[in-house]
């Protein structure tokens, strides 16, 4: 579906902080008039009918023939629905402004790389994740030793110890989106889930998405993998409370001496927001930025000129002969991968 601007007729795309559709073009705020999906073959555009190229699991992008926002009624209908969604609250010049305020030390940078010009090159993509909620009973078996020292007497006691637990893990997420580097993702990560919005269509106008790849199920073995370390946390801290000056106690002892029984209570697709920007500089290096919606965590390395590296280096041998100068400038450019 299109959101078209009822008095205008533009494509109106969804602004967070109004909680409405407006219309970039005449500031119209709601009504908007709905254009749906050709029911025939929804992977075309319903307003000048040029082929979307939503691939396999898109669910909404930019029409590149009309610059329409198209949000896959089709895609987004039935079980493959997200039930919430999380806002992005910052915008594409404050993006650019952080990546420029990140990396501005480097004397190096490629200062277009950042410029304003480059804005609308910027997409704020809903990348779907199955967050799960699972119901953990933990059992613990195993032999603490604590020693206490008092004056020049030692004092060791053995315990043998059992403990269980009944733990309520919630809205543990992974990512259910392929195309987004799940290393990306684990660097941007978390996101705070207590802003979640339920879902609406709407939001996805001016913004790319996609369904979640796969089923909840396909995810469950990594979702239980963090689950289980949230556990392991939870129990070495109690056990670390109850006995304090253990000897023998640590993280992987409390996990070899446990067991987890693990059952989802359910499961549910967010989408999540990340902002996406990607340079090409004349030499083909191309620099991937990411940038988590919510949090502003960044993902990226510096955009380097290697003919200004070697002009700067240059500089710094005529200027300073002592090799400590030189050292710590070419620590300071290249040091730019994060
Ligand atoms: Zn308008
Ligand atoms: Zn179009």
């Amino acid at each position: 579906m299109v959101f078209k601007c009822g008095s205008c007729g533009s494509c109106m795309i969804y602004d967070f902080e109004k909680d409405d559709l407006v219309c970039p073009n005449c500031d119209s705020v709601g009504n908007p008039q709905i254009e749906y999906d050709n029911k025939d073959d929804f992977d075309i555009c319903p307003i000048c009918g040029g082929q979307l190229n939503l691939g396999q699991y898109g669910s909404a992008r930019k029409c590149n023939y009309c610059d329409s926002y198209v949000v896959s009624d089709t895609r987004l209908g039935g079980d493959l629905k997200p039930s919430a969604i999380i806002p992005t609250t910052i915008t594409k010049k404050e993006v650019f402004d952080l990546l420029t305020e990140k990396f501005s030390r480097y004397i190096c940078l490629i200062p277009e790389v950042f410029s304003v010009n480059r804005l609308k090159e910027v997409i704020i993509e809903y990348v779907p994740y199955w967050v799960y909620n699972f119901n953990i009973k933990a059992a613990y078996a195993g032999v603490i030793k604590e020693s206490v020292t008092t004056g020049n007497t030692t004092v060791t006691d053995t315990y043998s110890v059992t403990e269980a637990w009944d733990l309520g893990m919630e809205e543990i997420p992974v990512d259910a989106s392929e195309k987004m580097p799940d290393m990306v993702m684990d660097e941007l990560e978390p996101f705070n889930f207590s802003k979640k919005l339920e879902f609406k269509p709407e939001y996805l106008s001016g913004s790319e998405s996609e369904i979640t790849n796969h089923e909840s199920d396909h995810y469950k073995e990594e979702a239980c993998y963090k689950a289980a370390d949230f556990a392991y946390e939870h129990m070495y801290r109690e056990l670390s409370l109850t006995y304090p000056h253990a000897v023998n106690l640590s993280r992987n002892t409390v996990k070899n001496d446990t067991s987890l029984d693990i059952r989802t209570v359910s499961t549910d697709c967010y989408l999540l927001p990340v902002y996406r920007y990607s340079y090409t500089f004349k030499n083909g290096n191309i620099y991937d930025y990411y940038v988590n919606g919510q949090t502003k965590e960044i993902y990226g390395a510096a955009p380097i000129s290697e003919k200004r590296l070697w002009t700067a280096i240059a500089a710094t041998v005529t200027a300073f002969a002592g090799a400590a100068a030189l050292i710590s400038t070419i620590l300071m450019l290249i040091g730019g991968a994060v």
